[in-house]
């Protein structure tokens, strides 16, 4: 991994409109120690700001990597590399949120039950079914490295709902 050491203990999280969240984030080459040193950082920024989920892009590296955790146990973390999906059956809405969108919240379509392969931070290979909350968060996070976000999956009234904060948002940036 091209960051270093210290590079990686300064990431934050990065916040709607940040270019980061736009980008397709690259598939991981080398799993290194950085690697592990990114992973861990993750899971801390997730855990501290009380998250399920938190992918690369959102703390400004594009790489295909998030971690994960629908119960907030720290046994529950899970680190997801170059992810893909195997298979996606069935719909389920419900509301999401996202630590790169403070208050915006609003009714995603998913699907509701799924089958991945990703690697590990060692570069092994695994597999997951998920449905539910583990399936919602999974195609989140992999929404986050294909430069996807939330509002993007939004229905008409759900990005009603929240244009004022979208805007503030925004405006912040600027
Ligand atoms: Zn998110």
């Amino acid at each position: 991994m091209e960051l270093t050491r210290e590079q990686i203990e300064q990431l934050e999280i990065v916040k709607y409109p940040q270019p980061v969240l736009r980008q397709t984030a690259r598939k991981v080459e080398r799993f290194d120690e950085n690697l592990e040193l990114l992973v861990l950082k993750m899971i801390d920024l997730m855990h501290r700001n009380k998250g399920v989920g938190l992918a690369a892009n959102q703390v400004g590296v594009p790489l295909r990597v998030f971690v994960a955790n629908p119960t907030g146990q720290p046994e529950d973390d899970r680190a997801y590399i170059n992810i893909e999906f195997l298979e996606a059956s069935g719909w389920a809405e419900a509301e999401e949120g996202c630590l790169s969108l403070p208050q915006i919240y609003g009714n995603v379509r998913r699907n509701q039950k799924i089958k991945i392969e990703a690697w590990d931070v060692k570069g092994n290979r695994f597999e997951v079914q998920a449905t539910d909350l583990l399936a919602r968060i999974l195609q989140h996070e992999t929404d986050h490295l294909d430069g996807k976000i939330i509002i993007d999956r939004m229905n008409m009234v759900g990005k009603m709902a929240n244009r004022r904060q979208i805007k503030y948002l925004e405006d912040l940036y600027k």
